[in-house]
């Protein structure tokens, strides 16, 4: 028997928008886009970015999944792993009584044909469908259009005999289900360069190519062990490239690496043999591309201090965003508001290291203080709300006391 997937949503948006909205939703952030994305109290000013947080794919895939739960309160729900890269959206999934087969409690091999199982939005791997739709159970499919995009590229690819290279993170759940697509080709390969300085190794590969170098070939391979598809040769399978990317990679990044390859195949074969042995679309979708110009503009248009920015540190949009900031100003990349310590001290992923630090003096102890503010595409509202009312605490005076804010729950606006 097929597997009965629901792909479209599960009838309930109205019933679930209500726990929704409390869920995830803020006034206050509706308040401060409808002040020209400018909240400010005493010597505090936030400019919140113009594009922010949830995005259509995130949003979707978490109305889905409380549909879901509504739809089969009987039934075991499951999701295969994180739906997103929230801690607290995931907390609030679980607080409804969803599973995580990646939880050790669990057993991802013992869902049956009584389960529901709900894929995320960054989607599984073709094997990892496969498995579930052979145990029967209900699926929930709530993978994201832009995705999908990707998949038809890496696909076309596959079949004309051209293989992926993904601008990506190969362990990222994304790359992964991305990566499996070109394998359901027969001769499918695939290849994922982390950044610049990978695409420049496998450039100077492709150029050289000419030139046989065992010990350039054993250096390649095991660079590439866990980045690249079994059976992968380079001297074979970089003979035709079509470049892709991870939907939420850095896009001016993404589109470099693009014309890396084009310059490297354009040397080696020369331009007649160019559009066969090349293509390239750009996969970074409209979302992440929105949150990342936002930011630019930010920057550019306002006059800011610090910058905050709100997200999951294994999110690869929001530390695509917090990147972007830091080349122009300090820039502390928080999980959630958690992370705002005190007016002294924060907790954050330091950019680029990657590691999570405690930072003193972060914000200016007097006088007029701008903080740029955003957050990823799976970083709910609410979070947003709780940022701008604990920055607003942090830079009060004696004579305006946070409290009376907070108490009239009123936003304070400039004046004309
Ligand atoms: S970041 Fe883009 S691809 Fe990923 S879920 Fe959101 S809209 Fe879809």
């Amino acid at each position: 028997m097929p597997p009965v997937i629901f792909r479209k949503g599960l009838d309930l948006k109205h019933e679930v928008a209500g726990v929704l909205a409390e869920s995830y939703h803020s006034a206050l952030v509706q308040d401060i886009k409808a002040n020209d994305y400018r909240f400010s109290a005493g010597r505090l000013t936030i400019h919140l970015a113009r594009e922010f947080g949830f995005c259509y794919g995130v949003d979707r895939a978490v109305d889905y999944a409380y549909q879901a739960r509504k739809r089969f309160p009987d039934r075991r729900v499951f999701l295969t792993g994180e739906i997103i890269h929230n801690p607290h959206v995931n907390d609030q999934l679980r607080a409804q009584g969803i599973r995580f087969l990646t939880d050790p409690s669990e057993d991802a091999q013992a869902v049956g044909d009584r389960d529901v199982v709900i894929l995320p939005a960054f989607g599984v791997t073709v094997q990892e469908l496969q498995r579930l739709s052979t145990s029967g159970c209900t699926l929930v499919d709530t993978t994201c259009g832009s995705v999908l995009n990707v998949w038809k590229n890496v696909s076309r690819y596959a079949r004309d005999g051209y293989t992926s290279v993904i601008h990506g993170k190969y362990w990222h759940e994304e790359t992964r289900a991305t990566a499996s697509q070109a394998l359901e080709t027969p001769g499918g390969h695939y290849l994922v360069v982390l950044d610049k300085a990978e695409a420049a190794f496998v450039c100077d590969y492709i150029r050289s190519s000419t030139r046989p170098d065992a010990s350039r070939r054993a250096e390649f391979v095991t660079r590439f062990a866990q980045a690249s598809s079994q059976g992968f040769d380079p001297d074979v399978h970089l003979q035709r490239v079509g470049c892709a990317n991870q939907t939420t990679m850095l896009s001016t990044e993404s589109l470099e690496v693009g014309e890396m390859f084009r310059a490297a195949m354009r040397e080696r074969y020369g331009d007649g043999e160019l559009t066969s042995r090349f293509r390239a679309f750009d996969t970074i979708c409209s979302a992440t591309q929105d949150r990342q110009d936002a930011v630019v503009q930010l920057l550019d248009d306002e006059t800011i201090d610090l910058m905050v920015v709100i997200g999951g540190y294994n999110s690869s949009n929001t530390c695509n965003l917090a990147k972007i900031c830091a080349k122009k100003v300090p820039t502390y990349h928080i999980a959630d508001p958690d992370g705002l310590l005190s007016s002294q001290q924060i907790r954050h992923r330091a950019v680029p290291d990657q590691v999570e630090v405690v930072t003193e003096g972060w914000l200016p102890a007097a006088g007029p203080v701008s903080v740029g503010l955003t957050s990823g595409a799976s970083t709910p509202d609410n979070l947003v709300e709780v940022v701008v009312r604990t920055l607003e605490t942090f830079t009060a005076d004696a004579a305006c006391p946070p409290s009376l804010a907070k108490l009239t729950g009123e936003l304070r606006r400039d004046p004309p």
